[in-house]
């Protein structure tokens, strides 16, 4: 069997860390088997619906490495749409519904307060043709319901095991609005069934979604005569570093945002494949390795933490282990050279950081004194250029025996005066390169 998988993002918002989750374990399965990664636009709301919105996820997918195999929108397969509901129509199966969303909520009230669950009472099946005559002659227009079994529907999701979705206890969906609006689920279903999608991975907010379009899938696949039902992998939500949903927090977490502020794709690849499963997460740059190690079997069913701190550390790995020559043409762009991206790298978390330390090698800067005797006597010990590895260690024992410092006391105001901060790589390395004249210059509390 081939693989067939789809990413199925609505263009009505960014792509986030929760949603990318579901995006990347389809493409890291699809390659771990060999299969097609299908990105399906799901834009049948055209109302909240962009093509900005939409451009946004090609861009945050492709920079992330996620290419696809095909792509199609759902807007452009309405006509597929209605030959299918028309044949759920005939079959009884979509019927018309002419309550008001006021009339709906009564009922749910009603509903409520008799301790009942709030599921819809097909009192519209029972409507005579008469009183929908009537209604269509006041001028309303029905929304339609697919009609449940209301039987269990039972399947062996590949992550959560054996599932059962009780379809008693959950309202009739509506698959069609009153404007003739399809909502996500029939065109979902019908594009799963015509694309021979083979397994559905997503988050498991849709567990109970699974059930419904499991019996409206049989549906598309008896009035298309065939097609197969495809198999599920439910995983479960993201949280935060807190223990809380990181929902409202989403729109902070946008790959965009990520992208922005100078993250790595690959860190972001290699949290998210490891996050909620039994296998530590590593610095991967390669996401074809990350595909070859893809198995359900290693996906636990426990919320997965997402903490941004573990984000930034694994980018600083991801960022220290790369091989100069895969960064050469950024830093480039930020006329950070070998010499010196080895001599900051150990102290850089995201890549345009680099460019700070070398603003500092570089000057001009406001050196910090702490002790202005001790760091005019230190100034005039500086080595002449050519200041090379071992310029440090022989100008600080020079400071030291002249001074008597030493520890603390020694280390930090030259490093203050040297570099304007309290931290930063190592002195034996960027002394060399900020070099005698501008050393000397800061050691006494000069711009430069
Ligand atoms: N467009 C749906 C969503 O973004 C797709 C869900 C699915 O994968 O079936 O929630």
């Amino acid at each position: 069997m081939t693989v067939i998988v789809r990413f199925a993002p609505s263009p009505t918002g960014k792509l986030h860390v929760g949603n990318v989750r579901a995006a990347l374990w389809n493409w890291l399965f699809a390659r771990s088997r060999g299969g097609k990664f299908i990105l399906r636009i799901d834009d049948t709301d055209v109302e909240r619906s962009t093509k900005e919105n939409e451009d946004r996820i090609r861009a945050d997918l492709t920079w992330l490495g996620l290419g696809w195999d095909e792509t199609f929108s759902q807007s452009a397969r309405f006509s597929d749409y209605d030959v299918v509901s028309d044949a759920l129509r005939a079959k009884g199966l979509l019927y018309p519904c002419y309550e008001t969303a006021e009339d709906l909520e009564r009922k749910r009230r009603l509903q409520r307060t008799r301790g009942l669950p709030p599921v819809y009472d097909r009192a519209a099946l029972s409507m005579t043709d008469a009183q929908k005559s009537a209604f269509e002659a006041e001028g309303r227009k029905p929304h339609w319901r697919f009609k449940l079994s209301h039987k269990p529907v039972v399947w062996n999701d590949l992550i959560r095991g054996e599932t059962i979705v009780e379809t008693a206890s959950v309202s009739d969906p509506v698959l069609i609005r009153e404007d003739g609006m399809y909502l996500y689920t029939l065109p979902s279903c019908i594009d799963d069934i015509d694309y021979s999608i083979t397994h559905v991975i997503r988050g498991e907010d849709h567990v109970t979604n699974a059930g419904v379009q499991i019996e409206i899938m049989q549906a598309v696949i008896d009035a298309r005569g065939k097609g197969a039902l495809p198999e599920f992998a439910h995983h479960s939500l993201l949280i935060g570093a807190d223990g809380q949903g990181l929902s409202k927090r989403l729109g902070s977490l946008s790959i965009e945002q990520m992208r922005d502020d100078g993250l790595e794709p690959s860190s972001i690849t290699s949290l998210l494949a490891k996050l909620g499963t039994s296998e530590p997460v590593l610095p991967q740059p390669d996401i074809m390795a990350l595909a070859r190690g893809f198995d359900f079997a290693k996906v636990g069913r426990a919320p997965a933490r997402f903490d941004e701190a573990e984000l930034l550390a694994l980018n600083a790995k991801i960022l220290h282990e790369e091989p100069y020559a895969a960064l050469a043409s950024r830093l480039a762009l930020l006329g950070v050279t070998e010499k010196i991206w080895n001599a900051v790298k150990g102290n850089v978390a995201k890549l345009a950081e680099a460019g700070d330390w070398l603003c500092v090698i570089d000057g001009p800067i406001d050196p910090v004194i702490e002790d202005q005797n001790f760091c005019a006597q230190a100034a005039s010990l500086v080595p002449d250029d050519p200041l090379t590895e071992g310029s440090w260690d022989a100008f600080v024992t020079l400071v030291k025996t002249q001074t008597g410092a030493k520890g603390r006391a020694l280390f930090h105001p030259l490093r203050l005066a040297l570099t304007g901060r309290e931290k930063g790589p190592e002195m034996a390395a960027i002394f060399p390169l900020i070099g005698a004249l501008k050393s000397r210059a800061r050691l006494k509390g000069e711009r430069a």
